[in-house]
């Protein structure tokens, strides 16, 4: 275990943490026209409500309440942004999107929200990567594959996205497997990961993958052409 092959990754991993550590507030917003134009990557994490996102950005970035400021009474359907690097040398951002499929929400509020969410995955120009949460035990559901439709002409234009299957330490062996094999027939080629905030599982793995997209640079710019503010809501409710 002390071979040097093993030390570096294992620095990375250290150098990765504390990058996600200096994860701060950045700004909220209530739809897409309020957030600043930034020229750094942007990681969005995505997911349905009670999926374990609040979770794993706080243990990511190793805060225990930075991702609970999403929850707090008026923020919960607003984009809520965190800043990363060296204070007045933010180099990427996290972005929280607001978790779907929550039954209590009013039909009219979850009609406005899918609009601001589908317009931030389509609009959002430093967009780099999108983390997608799913219950290991759900595993993907149509709320899930209908948000992975509304990004896939991003993918397809080099946008990355990485599936976190997630409260992995509910499964045993044999059925984290099987999560796994059927969440990539699903996301057929994004990445899809095992996740536990309880056991750490894949912390170190995931925070590696946010430095690397964060030091790859911006995203390719977003074609003029298209428009699709006027386009019909995906449907991101039941
Ligand atoms: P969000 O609505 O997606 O932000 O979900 P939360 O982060 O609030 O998590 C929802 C519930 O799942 C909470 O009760 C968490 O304690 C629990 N949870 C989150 N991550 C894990 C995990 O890794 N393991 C276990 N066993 N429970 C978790």
């Amino acid at each position: 275990m002390t071979s040097t092959s093993s030390a570096q990754p294992q620095g990375q991993a250290a150098q990765a943490r504390n990058w996600l550590h200096t994860a701060r507030f950045l700004t909220t917003a209530a739809q897409l026209n309020q957030l600043p134009p930034l020229a750094v990557p942007e990681i969005a994490f995505v997911g349905r409500s009670n999926a374990g996102k609040s979770t794993c950005i706080n243990t990511l970035t190793q805060q225990r309440q930075l991702a609970y400021a999403s929850k707090t009474p008026g923020r919960t359907q607003h984009i809520n942004l965190f800043e990363l690097g060296k204070q007045g040398a933010v180099d990427a951002v996290l972005t929280d999107l607001p978790g779907y499929g929550y039954a209590a929400v009013p039909r009219e509020a979850k009609i406005r929200w899918q609009q601001v969410m589908a317009n931030y995955l389509m609009r959002r120009e430093n967009l780099r990567a999108v983390v997608m949460l799913c219950d290991s035990r759900h595993g993907l559901t149509e709320l899930d594959e209908g948000l992975l439709e509304i990004i896939r002409p991003r993918v397809q234009d080099g946008l990355d996205f990485l599936v976190l299957l997630t409260k992995a330490d509910k499964l045993n062996r044999a059925e984290g497997q099987k999560a796994l094999s059927i969440a990539k027939l699903q996301t057929a080629g994004g990445g899809v990961r095992l996740f536990s905030a309880l056991k750490k599982t894949g912390v170190d793995e995931v925070s590696l993958q946010l430095m690397q997209w964060a030091q790859s640079g911006l995203p390719q710019p977003l074609p003029e052409a298209e428009q699709p503010e006027e386009d019909e809501p995906p449907a991101l409710d039941e």
